[in-house]
């Protein structure tokens, strides 16, 4: 029995504290993914907007660059506790906006929220830095002023809504930074009702403000704007690449993170229990829409075999079904479009000869009748490819994973980094000696030595080669949303 309300959520722009209607009138519609029924109106911002969120932006910084940590601080905290009091919502409202089943988004997108604004919010109250002496008659002390960059432009994807978007604003405004910032087109409910903390909030009007709409129009008056020095941007590689382009003239500082194509390095040794629970959570996670998820899994030949029945039986319990049932473990694709996209790829592996072991075209979906028009597709595990293959080259983001087994150390490494991305690997061995060795050689920004998605926000976060450029922690997102300056006084 469907029991989502009708209800289509109007979203309006939040600029400098006030929800605004676009400047053009226009709306674009956003539909649930599990039914394919309309769930919101979203501005269709232009330029004009962007200019106004910019301009008043601009008028907070003045300000907002001069607060106190603690008190930046103290308004992050309320933030963070406001998303907490409205937690389950939020994880309604994720779910039926991206398709993720809603036990997903209450258990990792919204706490995950809420701790980037903990996080950030505290790390600033505990900076120290240093002072240099120079000796001698050029007897001089040194130290670093840190300034806020300025008005930065944040532009994030549809996978992961609130948490990607806060692991931007925070960093962000923490640092003295004033933003705007603009959630996928596809995913903008759980933003907007962020505004609508912020504004009850002690942050003062203009320091964020949130612009809707298609990434052509919006997201490209945010990187073309010569008032926005700096733009934080996470997406595909291709968007990547235009923003690069885009912000040269302009010298903006940049921070990319991009797609990913991940493997798995399964040794024979390997604690497979773990290692197997593990891998199809990290093939499968929200639909294999994280960029983190393993599409590429390498299994050692004498565990080949084993590895792919018992890891193909395990990956048929997958439920997938209406996000909104306690039952599911996987839901649906964000749209038709990407669907078509992930079908194409395992259309792609069926004509290279692959075999399909379970999911799409073997196995058959049941979905309750109101969720006949969603965008779903079955959790699917492809053999017989060869690295070449298109389907371990390119970035499919969705649910779909390849096995190939390899023979030695060697091989397992070079069929792990034979990738245009580097984002990141997981690594299962119990010989800690090859775990080191093997993830030093490993061309990716992150490496994960049995497990998967273990994440300290300390360590830096991004990735190598056409996996980005930059990276994002405590430090990392400090340095990136500061100038640093060196300031030399002779004495
Ligand atoms: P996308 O690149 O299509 O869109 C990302 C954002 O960019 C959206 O807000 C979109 O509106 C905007 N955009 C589109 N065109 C733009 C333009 N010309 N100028 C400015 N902004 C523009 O990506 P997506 O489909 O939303 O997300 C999926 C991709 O994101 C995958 O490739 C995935 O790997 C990647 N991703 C990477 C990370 C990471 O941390 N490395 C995390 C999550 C997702």
């Amino acid at each position: 029995m469907d029991n989502v309300k009708a209800e289509v959520h109007v979203v309006q722009n939040f600029i400098n504290g006030t929800f605004v209607a676009p400047t053009s009138k226009e709306y674009m519609e956003s539909v649930n993914p599990s039914t394919g029924g309309v769930l919101a109106k979203i501005p269709s911002s232009t330029k004009d907007d962007v200019d106004q969120a910019v301009k008043f932006a601009r008028k907070a910084f003045t300000e907002w660059s001069e607060t106190s940590p603690q008190f930046r601080s103290k308004v992050m905290l309320q933030i963070a506790d406001m998303i907490e009091a409205n937690a389950e919502e939020l994880a309604q409202l994720e779910s039926a906006d991206q398709g993720k089943p809603v036990s997903l988004a209450r258990r990792v997108d919204i706490p995950r929220a809420i701790y980037n604004f903990r996080f950030f919010a505290t790390c600033i109250l505990h900076e120290v830095d240093n002072v240099t002496q120079l000796q001698g008659p050029s007897r001089a002390m040194n130290y670093v002023e840190r300034m806020p960059v300025g008005v930065a432009g944040l532009i994030s994807p549809w996978n992961l809504p609130l948490y990607l978007l806060t692991w931007k604003i925070c960093p962000a405004i923490a640092f003295g930074n004033t933003c705007v910032a603009k959630p996928s087109e596809m995913t903008s409910l759980t933003a907007w009702k962020l505004a609508q903390f912020l504004k009850q909030s002690e942050l003062p009007p203009g320091v964020v403000n949130l612009v809707f709409g298609f990434g052509t129009s919006a997201g490209e008056a945010i990187v073309a704007h010569p008032d926005i020095p700096i733009i934080s941007f996470t997406g595909s590689t291709a968007i990547g690449q235009h923003i690069s382009a885009v912000s040269a003239p302009f010298c903006k500082k940049l921070s990319l993170e991009l797609g990913g194509k991940n493997a798995a390095i399964i040794f024979d040794d390997a604690d497979i229990e773990n290692c197997l629970a593990t891998t199809v959570r990290s093939s499968f996670a929200n639909q294999g829409e994280v960029c983190l998820c393993t599409s590429r899994i390498f299994v050692q030949r004498k565990i080949y075999s084993s590895f792919v029945e018992r890891f193909v039986r395990m990956v048929r319990e997958i439920k997938v079904g209406d996000p909104k049932d306690p039952k599911t473990t996987m839901g649906a694709l964000i749209s038709q479009q990407h669907k078509d996209k992930v079908m194409s790829y395992i259309q792609l592996a069926r004509e290279d000869d692959g075999k399909i072991e379970c999911g799409e075209g073997v196995d058959k979906l049941n979905l309750p009748a109101h969720c006949q028009n969603g965008f779903f597709v079955l959790p699917t595990v492809v053999t017989g490819l060869t690295t070449e293959s298109r389907c371990l080259q390119d970035e499919i983001f969705g649910p779909v994973t390849c096995v190939v087994p390899f023979d030695n150390e060697a091989e397992g490494i070079a069929f792990a980094n034979d990738a245009r991305y580097g984002l990141c690997a997981t690594l299962w061995t119990q010989d800690v000696t090859r775990a080191h060795r093997v993830s030093r050689k490993l061309k990716v920004g992150t490496v994960w030595i049995n497990c998967w998605l273990v994440r300290d926000l300390h360590m830096p976060f991004g990735g190598m080669k056409m996996s980005g450029v930059g990276r994002e922690s405590a430090e990392d997102s400090r340095d990136f949303f500061t100038e640093k300056k060196t300031v030399c006084l002779k004495y």
